[in-house]
């Protein structure tokens, strides 16, 4: 349970700001790995840039020194220098905005591996026509025959210039030759005549048994429209039947899909749910050196049954966390308890009954006693003051103060409903569906979408907690659409959908240094600070000063990891 204390004073990670200058500097350097530079010495300056630290007191400096894999000092760039070398590389940052390496504290990032070099993404995307050249030349890549599909991530609401659902026949055109499946977050599908062929959906036959009943929606005269609608339940069925990579090709795919990360700014995650054959590959990297994300794991033994509520138990009191390293590591229990008790992503109410609950208290009991950190889904209403409640029930027995429990999404999470959570030492893993979901919740909740999630009452009630995404399937993945959100309210496209935005500054600290709090990392990860690790993102405009809905267009030039360079766009050279 060592990381599950807060203290901040791991070695050389506790500075005081000198009074005659602002530099920054780790007394030891802590720096682990293999160093060229002489003791001391930087092996890597950036200077001339607008270093956005993060720490404690929001700093802005101008210059990072890094040795090893860990920041030696942060300062003037006067400061900076006097810690270089004949051995130190130099990199100008030419007045660039640096800021830490994203972390997202929620993404199924492993799964994704298994489908990612086939799927034809649309995070970001924010036309229509060029969502249609997308799939077009994914067509001719593929050649006939050939899928163009994606498993969600992205909504129709988020096409500025023509937001409307895609049709059978619009599809037909586009890419008559080859299936075509467009998932709509977990919304809904939608499919071209090819792919309906492919499934057997046909008109004047009954629908497969292998889809949910009532899930394929068909026109007044039998024929089937395309659309195949009904949430997770119905969706995830049609995505089973898409093509995964071949085994041969898993690597490529996660490696193309840690690419991606890495172009948008991402360098940590709190994952879903580890798959052990994509994990297997991370590993393998992590050994060979060049892994270029941190998988903190999120996964246990949930139930499904009162029979498996009893099977699982005893995993429970067995699971070991923490057996890792600041790379890969199993850090907490979830996502799911009871899966019964696991909202729907549109379900408008929950009504959890009291033999679900209790059941759901006998593994949080279990948990608790183990003294296991716990984050778990958590959506609605009804159903969060049912966890609430077991969780209190639970606190009397085995305190959770110290356990760091956290509920998972919470968009309908209410005033009250925090203060409960802070009285429990609780945590929040917000992941705001709305980014590009608003248009589908502000259908089902109306006007009450507008404060799901409630990012202002989150971020004024004083209680810690994070943003995560919940991508790949159930929201796009890029960290600076989810900032441009928190800040403007707006989906990707420019549709406002809540009115409870934050500030930059409270964005950027709930993406970066308290979602390092939310993956068991905060004596390394989350600010560019000396001692900490040196994943940090060179932007290409100032996330701090330009106008607020071109957040979404920042674009990183350069992400490192660890002082590695884990991705850049070719703009900037090295000297020594
Ligand atoms: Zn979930």
């Amino acid at each position: 349970m060592r990381r599950l204390t807060t203290t901040i004073a791991a070695a050389g990670a506790v500075l005081a700001i000198a009074g005659a200058g602002s530099m920054i500097r780790a007394q030891q350097p802590a720096s682990r790995a293999s160093s060229a530079a002489p003791a001391g010495q930087a092996d890597l300056i950036l200077s001339n840039g607008k270093i956005i630290t993060v720490d404690e007191r929001f700093t802005i400096a101008q210059a990072v020194a890094i040795r090893g894999d860990r920041v030696l000092a942060v300062g003037t760039n006067q400061e900076i220098t006097r810690l270089a070398g004949p051995t130190t590389r130099r990199i100008d940052l030419g007045g660039k905005a640096v800021t830490p390496g994203l972390i997202d504290n929620h993404m199924h990032l492993l799964r994704a591996g298994n489908t990612w070099l086939k799927e034809l993404r649309f995070d970001g995307v924010e036309s229509r026509k060029q969502a249609i050249e997308m799939m077009r030349a994914r067509a001719k890549t593929e050649g006939p025959g050939g899928w163009v599909f994606n498993i969600g991530g992205w909504a129709h609401q988020q096409f500025a210039d023509d937001p409307k659902p895609f049709t059978r026949d619009e599809l037909d055109r586009i890419a008559p030759d080859n299936p075509v499946a467009l998932q709509e977050s977990y919304y809904q599908v939608f499919l071209n005549s090819r792919a309906l062929e492919a499934f057997g959906i046909k008109a004047g036959a009954p629908d497969p048994g292998d889809f949910v009943k009532g899930s394929i929606k068909r026109d007044a005269a039998g024929k089937p429209t395309g659309v195949i609608m009904g949430d997770i339940a119905a969706t995830r069925p049609v995505a089973a039947k898409l093509p995964k990579v071949p085994p041969d090709q898993l690597e490529a795919s996660s490696l193309a899909l840690v690419k991606d990360m890495n172009r948008a700014g991402l360098t940590t995650f709190g994952v879903a749910g580890c798959n052990a054959d994509v994990l297997e590959i991370f590993q393998k990297w992590k050994a060979q050196g060049h892994l270029n994300v941190r998988v903190f794991c999120i996964g246990g033994a949930s139930a499904g049954s009162p029979e498996q509520v009893e099977r699982s138990l005893p995993q429970i009191a067995q699971m070991k966390l923490y057996q890792g390293d600041e790379f890969i590591d199993n850090v907490v229990f979830g996502e799911s308890v009871y899966t019964p008790l696991h909202d729907p992503m549109f379900a408008l109410r929950s009504d959890p009954k009291p033999e679900q609950l209790a059941l759901w208290r006998r593994m949080a009991m279990e948990i608790a006693k183990a003294g296991l950190p716990l984050h778990v889904h958590a959506e609605l209403h009804n159903t969060i003051d049912g966890f609430l409640d077991q969780i209190d029930a639970v606190n009397k027995e085995y305190p959770i103060k110290n356990l760091r429990w956290a509920l998972a999404h919470v968009n309908q999470i209410n005033a009250p409903q925090i203060e409960r959570m802070k009285k429990l030492g609780m945590y929040a893993a917000v992941h705001p569906w709305a980014v590009i979901n608003g248009g589908i919740m502000h259908e089902g909740f109306g006007d009450g979408a507008f404060d799901m999630p409630p990012l202002a009452t989150i971020q004024n009630s004083g209680i810690n907690w994070g943003f995560g995404s919940d991508g790949t399937a159930a929201n796009q993945t890029l960290p600076f659409t989810t900032l441009y959100f928190a800040v403007t309210g707006k989906m990707p496209g420019g549709m406002k959908v809540i009115r409870q935005t934050i500030s930059r500054e409270d964005a950027l600290i709930a993406h970066t240094r308290k979602n390092a709090f939310l993956v068991f990392q905060e004596d390394s990860l989350g600010a560019i600070q000396p001692g900490k690790l040196a994943d940090l993102v060179v932007l290409d405009r100032d996330y701090l000063t330009i106008p607020a809905d071109q957040i979404k267009d920042i674009r990183p030039v350069m992400t490192m990891i660890g002082g590695r360079i884990a991705y850049d766009n070719g703009s900037f050279s090295s000297t020594r």
